[in-house]
């Protein structure tokens, strides 16, 4: 065993017990392929409300590969991956979703990318089935959207799925901000980086656990983290409208001098106003954005909370590192196995 490298594979569940027994399934039928490494799969049970944890706890007891980290409630999908990296020993670290419609087969031509010294090798998406005609319209813009406004540029149409090394993973580790936009963050730690394309296939069963509202959120915290440019928007847009008030004022001047029909002016004056706020509702609101980021980042709770781990004859010693090595600022109430 000792020499033998580790690969760790990361995935979160919210509310997936329609097909987390297939995912380990397959995850472990790619891992049988490769017999040079040891892998471990690491499930993040996201707060599901069905029988998800029970599943994953159950498949734990008799399955030597499978760890579980649940947690206390539902974080959100970028806090339950990052609830996973801290838990990971692996050497490699690999994101993948729990509905397989990231294929598990491409994982060995991610590590056999990282074998050749990539850092982070990023699954890129040549075509998305199963997706509706809105959530492929609406990520095409995003994900171009967000590369416009980025100080780094972040690839086109890459999701979580990925591989990275241990390297990336520690800084990744250190990065402790609140708002997490992973793809991003990985990014922004640079090193050699190269993208795989990959088809993505449908969702094996059940449904997206990412309705619009959480996509707005996510959208949100992608451009906001990794950009300033909405606030100098704010600003110009201030600008342009200041300038085009100081025609207006003009006009009001000449119409007040030189007219007597004074009140004919209300329609513009009308307009000026509803023109004028609306921008200035818009900088406002652009402005509290980033201000409750400020604030969330500087109340620094901790990222999540742990409430139970599961793992194939569990001790903290030779199991899953322990909150004091992962410096992971958790609360453990219990802790199962033999
Ligand atoms: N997920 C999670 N917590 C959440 C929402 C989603 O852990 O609050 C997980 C989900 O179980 C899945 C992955 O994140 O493994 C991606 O979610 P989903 O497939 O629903 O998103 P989509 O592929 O539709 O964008
Ligand atoms: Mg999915």
């Amino acid at each position: 065993m000792t020499g033998q490298k580790i690969i760790s594979v990361v995935v979160p569940c919210y509310n997936e017990e329609e097909v987390v027994a297939n995912t380990i399934e397959r995850l472990g039928k790619m891992a049988a392929g490769l017999k040079k490494y040891q892998f471990e799969l690491i499930f993040v049970d996201d707060g599901s409300s069905d029988k998800t944890r029970e599943i994953l706890r159950r498949i734990s007891e008799d399955n030597r590969t499978v760890h579980v980290v649940a947690l206390a409630r539902n974080f959100g999908h970028q806090i339950a991956v990052t609830a996973g990296i801290d838990a990971a020993r692996g050497d490699a670290v690999v994101l993948i979703d729990a509905d397989l419609q990231d294929p598990p087969e491409v994982i060995p031509q991610m590590i056999s990318r990282w074998e050749e010294g990539y850092d982070v090798v990023y699954g890129t998406r040549i075509s998305r089935s199963g997706e509706s005609a809105f959530k492929l319209a609406t990520a095409r813009c995003f994900y171009r959207l967000l590369n416009r406004l980025s100080e780094i540029p972040i690839p086109l149409d890459t999701g979580d799925f990925r591989l990275m090394d241990r390297g990336v993973v520690d800084v990744l580790k250190s990065m402790p901000e609140r708002h997490r936009f992973i793809r991003g963050m990985v990014t922004w730690v640079g090193f050699r980086q190269i993208e795989l394309p990959y088809e993505r296939a449908e969702r094996l069963a059940g449904i997206s656990k990412y309705p619009l509202r959480k996509m707005i959120a996510f959208a949100l915290d992608g451009i906001l983290s990794f950009s300033s440019k909405p606030l100098r928007l704010a600003m110009m847009l201030g600008i342009i409208s200041s300038f085009l008030a100081c025609f207006g004022i003009v006009y009001a001047f000449y119409m007040r001098i030189f007219t007597a029909a004074w009140v004919e002016g209300w329609t513009a004056l009308m307009i000026a106003v509803l023109f004028i706020g609306g921008i200035q509702l818009i900088a406002l609101g652009v402005i509290g954005e980033y201000l409750a980021r400020v604030y969330t980042e500087t109340k620094s709770r901790p990222l999540y909370v742990v409430d139970e781990r599961a793992s194939y004859g569990f001790s903290s010693a030779d199991c899953l590192p322990t909150p004091a090595e992962t410096q992971e600022p958790t609360i453990l109430r219990r802790q199962r196995g033999a």
